[in-house]
């Protein structure tokens, strides 16, 4: 990929400034429960508003399927990212049409106006031709500092930059990008991935792509089964991908060809029927009814010994169902020994990144990615439409 025009190479002086964020943010009664995504953006903000540009956000919130739905207004985020900016900052209740036109024409040097949801038209997600012109007329210039959804084609992520030139990343996205590919270029070794998570098919691209470069595989979560199940291990009630235990097993004879280690959980602990009956098992088998809810202690030391001596690691998917606290001591304590291993520790978002976050975590990580999809499509090695429609360096 290409190096990307920066949001620090533009004149920015005066010039409006269509900037994509990523504001999808969790709301309760009507006001923003979680603002990590906020605080990310802020870098950028702060330097368009220092520089004396005029800046017009974007972003989407929520599933409303191209249709209004007030509940996934971002007012609320309005509110609160003028708190954090100490600065006004203006709504448009409408994305494109006269609010927008009128809300972006009024901004002075500084100033900031925040668009109502961008999915409340279908021409986002369908990437309309149309809809991605009107947004562009807001504006001189773009930037994307929405790493989250760079893995998405729409309107305001591939469109507008298509139309609004030079189109930069923010200092988000370039982190991201730099953070995320020191993994993809050369690594230190050894370099070893995590990888958990509920299912094998989302993560077989991953694990091919960083074969080459990966010195060893831990795999936990239920993933671990299908694995454990292609090796004849009885795995009881546990969540398998059925469809996958030839390609599972195939993807463990290719690492050993290849001089990798594929280090697998040796013990679990089980639940006999529900959530609130589980036990640990002796071993790496589970009996007929029980289905494996998270990795044992032993697992967790195993894990942890192979970190102890990494210099670089990934870590994309929970180690068991961390969302409850009786199955979560396997993703906390191997986020421990990762925390305390000394190695670059870079974590993929989503379920990864709320649990890192859960435990105290994150700050003790080298970084920790915003986005869930979007750093697991990088690193396994697909486009992303967003970062490819910005102009080069
Ligand atoms: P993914 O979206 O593939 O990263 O999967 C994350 C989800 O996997 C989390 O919600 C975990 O609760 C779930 N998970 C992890 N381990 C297990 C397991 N042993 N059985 C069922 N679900 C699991």
């Amino acid at each position: 990929m290409s190096k990307k025009l920066s949001v620090r190479d533009l004149d920015l002086k005066g010039k409006r400034v269509f900037c994509r964020v990523d504001f999808n943010v969790p709301l309760d009664g009507g006001e923003v429960a979680d603002d990590n995504r906020i605080d990310a953006a802020l870098p950028t903000l702060n330097h368009l508003a220092e520089h004396g540009a005029r800046i017009i956000l974007a972003s989407h919130l929520g599933r409303p399927r191209g249709k209004a739905k007030p509940e996934l207004s971002l007012a609320p985020v309005a509110r609160r990212l003028a708190q954090k900016l100490d600065r006004p900052v203006a709504f448009a209740e409408d994305c494109v049409g006269a609010p927008a036109g009128t809300a972006a024409r009024s901004l002075q040097d500084g100033g900031f106006v925040l668009l109502e949801n961008l999915r409340f038209h279908p021409g986002e997600e369908a990437n309309k031709e149309e809809f991605a012109a009107e947004l562009a007329s807001l504006a001189d210039l773009y930037v994307n500092d929405a790493f989250g959804t760079a893995h998405r084609a729409h309107a305001s992520t591939a469109g507008v930059p298509g139309i609004l030139r030079p189109a930069a990343a923010g200092f988000l996205m370039d982190l991201e990008l730099e953070q995320l590919g020191r993994l993809t270029g050369t690594p230190e070794s050894p370099f070893v991935a995590i990888l958990g998570g509920a299912k094998v098919s989302d993560k077989i691209t991953l694990i091919e792509n960083l074969m080459p470069v990966v010195d060893s595989f831990i795999i936990g979560g239920a993933m671990a089964y299908t694995f454990l199940k292609s090796m004849v291990h009885p795995v009881g009630k546990s969540l398998i991908e059925g469809d996958n235990l030839t390609l599972a097993k195939s993807i463990m004879q290719k690492a050993e060809l290849q001089g990798k280690r594929f280090v697998l959980p040796v013990d679990h602990v089980v639940t006999l029927g529900d959530d609130d009956n589980y036990r640990t098992t002796a071993n790496v088998d589970i009996a007929g009814v029980e289905a494996g809810a998270d990795i044992g202690p032993k697992s967790v030391e195993l894990f942890a010994s192979v970190l102890a001596s990494a210099r670089t690691v990934l870590w994309n998917g929970p180690l068991g169902r961390f969302e409850l606290e009786q199955f979560s001591n396997g993703t906390r304590r191997v986020g421990e020994a990762l925390a305390g291993s000394g190695a670059v520790s870079v974590v993929g978002g989503g379920d990864t990144a709320s649990a890192v976050r859960k435990f105290g975590l994150a700050e003790r990580m080298s970084h920790v990615s915003t986005g869930g999809g979007a750093s697991l499509e990088f690193l396994s090695g697909l486009p992303l439409p967003g970062v490819d429609a910005l102009s080069d360096a």
